[in-house]
């Protein structure tokens, strides 16, 4: 249908294609599928194809992502590319990071982000408007084609840029879909951080692929979590806990708990031994990732020191807790952890 053929490149799908081809034979649709997904092409590039048909399947199906600037970190390991989405001009970034034997894409999925996390240079911006699974799809493709000029193939894709993926469940689930069946990454390589949304935690139980599960915790006690993570008034951590355990069950999947670290904040023996308690109430064991907070322009509150760090994660250790420290990458160009605000002005938080 004619409203059908006004959708983005990577919001098509195969029947949004096939209709535009009309009659022809279809193996053409396989390969422009090919061309997008597994060559990464632009439609232009699709030699495969004639060149009516590239300008045709080009104009039709236009690509929703204008890159602003990338800035390079890390000696050329850490890329974060800043894009305008093409219907309004909001900015959003995604952070392409390569390691010796794969590359991992971390990708936004709002442009801006409703939960007001102080410490969180997005929450510090504000909430503009949901993305599309094709504007999502479209950060991932654009990560592997990039490395595959590096002979590299991108292996992982986690869904911790800009936004809430929970608050925009059913455009990250198509995005997940579409990542899976056509560029081909699997479940395992797949993951949803969220701040805790439970009824999106618990839609995610019911999808059929087991993604991993990261929750951003940063407090293991209701009174400091509501002051840094303002949506546990609605969702506290007894009910969250609950959803991570029905998670658990239905999937079978390790979750992760992700803690940024605030120096006298949340980084105490105390916090430790919370934290270790909450771990071993979901079988088996949650895992701990430690990213020692970075810095942004809204929150005064510096992050533990580097031997903080590793006290902390010693205590995890010593109370039974695996616990890993995230190694930062792009501090320097405001790519790392939290820092993603698109150039957008930002609150300054009272603590
Ligand atoms: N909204 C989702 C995904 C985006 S944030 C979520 O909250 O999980 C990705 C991770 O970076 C989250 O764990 C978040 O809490 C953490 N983070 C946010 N600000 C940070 C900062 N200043 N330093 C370190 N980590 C931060």
């Amino acid at each position: 249908m004619a409203a059908n053929l006004t959708v983005s490149r990577y919001d098509a799908s195969r029947e949004d294609i096939a209709e535009l081809l009309g009659e022809g034979p279809n193996y053409r649709l396989d390969q422009i599928w090919r061309g997008l997904y597994v060559d990464f092409q632009a439609p232009l590039e699709i030699t495969t194809i004639s060149k009516d048909l590239r300008a045709k399947v080009d104009s039709t199906f236009k690509a929703s992502l204008i890159e602003v600037s990338s800035s390079v970190s890390d000696r050329g390991d850490t890329t974060k590319f800043l894009w305008q989405l093409v219907d309004g001009g909001y900015k959003i970034e995604s952070v392409l990071m390569h390691y010796a034997e794969r590359a991992t894409v971390c990708v936004s999925t709002q442009a801006g982000c409703a939960m007001a996390c102080g410490f969180c240079a997005t929450g510090q911006a504000g909430f503009n408007r949901q993305l599309t699974a094709g504007e999502i799809v479209e950060q991932v493709v654009h990560a592997a084609r990039t490395s595959a000029a590096r002979n590299q193939r991108l292996a992982n894709v986690v869904f911790m840029g800009m936004g809430e993926p929970l608050a925009n469940e059913e455009a990250v689930w198509q995005a997940v879909t579409r990542i899976h069946d056509a560029i081909g990454i699997s479940a395992r390589h797949l993951t949803i951080s969220t701040v805790g949304i439970i009824p999106g935690i618990n839609t995610l139980s019911e999808r059929p692929l087991p993604v991993n599960l990261a929750v951003s915790l940063h407090a293991a006690r209701n009174d400091l979590r509501d002051s840094l993570v303002p949506i546990n008034k609605r969702y506290p951590i007894e009910d969250l806990m609950q959803a991570c355990r029905k998670y658990l069950q239905k999937k079978n999947r390790r979750i992760t708990f992700e803690w940024a670290l605030i120096g006298g904040v949340n980084d105490t023996p105390r916090d430790a031994r919370e934290l270790a308690k909450l771990c071993q109430s979901l079988k088996p064991s949650a895992h701990v990732n430690l990213i020692p907070l970075n810095p942004t322009p809204g929150y005064p509150t510096i992050g533990t020191t580097q031997e903080g760090v590793r006290e902390f994660a010693d205590q995890l250790i010593d109370l039974g807790v695996n616990a890993t420290v995230r190694r930062n990458r792009g501090t320097d160009i405001d790519a790392a952890c939290g820092q993603l605000a698109a150039g957008q002005p930002v609150t300054i938080s009272s603590r």
